[in-house]
């Protein structure tokens, strides 16, 4: 996807703080970090939003939530806990849509979210 912001930090024509990289995923530091650990891990093929998935995603969307754990684990926030979240469409909170799981750690979480 051209335009796609997220495409084009795979492509590494925009910069990103890269923790984490196989054929299939990317993880990166969110620019705007809402927490001290705020990774976003994306497929690297575009999928706009969580409505869009498809039987053949079940896989990627597994390898991205067992990043997610392997990623907590070496930052050490694995034990003390940690938010992963997708947001979905417009009254999800979603503003990119190429599906991203955030990771956030480092702090306490309220629940429910605003
Ligand atoms: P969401 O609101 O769930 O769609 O989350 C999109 C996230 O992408 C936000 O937390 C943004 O701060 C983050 N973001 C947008 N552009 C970039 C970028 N170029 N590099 C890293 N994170 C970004
Ligand atoms: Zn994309």
């Amino acid at each position: 996807m051209g335009n796609c912001i997220f495409c084009k930090i795979v492509r590494g024509e925009i910069h990103s703080v890269i923790e984490f990289e196989n054929d299939n995923i990317l993880a990166f530091h969110d620019l705007n970090a809402q927490a001290p650990m705020h990774l976003l891990i994306i497929p690297k093929i575009h999928i706009s939003t969580i409505n869009d998935l498809q039987d053949i995603h079940k896989n990627i969307l597994g390898e991205m939530i067992f990043a997610a754990k392997e990623i907590a684990k070496d930052k050490k926030i694995a034990d003390s806990g940690y938010r992963l979240v997708f947001n979905c469409n417009d009254a999800g909170g979603q503003t990119v849509y190429h599906i991203h799981l955030h990771l956030l750690g480092g702090r306490m979480f309220k629940w429910p979210p605003g």
